[in-house]
């Protein structure tokens, strides 16, 4: 058994080469002894978002918190609230993050491939991009 206490890591900063704005980041699960399992709860601040991403065996997002968007690559961004889980296929290009002018938390799992990762990162999501989106008091 192994507890790691709240307060013994320190909260990453989201690196601005995978992501657009402030995002907070936790570990919940890390993948060890051949477990494949990782899962992170992530703060989008208002705005924040991801880049353009594949995971190699998809992911699970859960929205614990606030409004967020998401969207796959030539579908419509939609917009997830909390109890919303939304999976992205395998090798299926996405993006996700907070609404313009709310956080955004949601737990996010996947499993990594046999090289440990659990993305390949793409472009950012452009302004224009994110621009798109549909009002989130609708
Ligand atoms: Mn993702």
């Amino acid at each position: 058994m192994q507890i790691v206490r709240n307060g013994g890591e320190k909260t990453a900063v989201g690196s601005s080469e995978w992501f657009t704005g402030v995002v907070y980041l936790d570990p919940v699960a890390v993948p060890s002894n051949g477990s494949r399992l990782s899962a992170s709860m992530v703060h989008f601040t208002p705005g924040a978002r991801t880049a353009w991403h594949r995971h190699p065996h998809g992911q699970t997002i859960y929205v614990v918190e606030g409004v967020g968007l998401c969207q796959r690559r030539g579908g419509p961004i939609e917009v997830i609230r909390p109890g919303d889980r939304v999976f992205f296929e395998p090798g299926e290009e996405h993006w996700h993050g907070a609404a313009p002018t709310r956080f955004m938390i949601h737990l996010a799992m996947h499993d990594v491939d046999e090289e440990g990762r659990s993305a390949t990162w793409g472009p950012h999501v452009t302004d224009a991009e994110y621009g798109a989106a549909p009002p989130i008091d609708a």
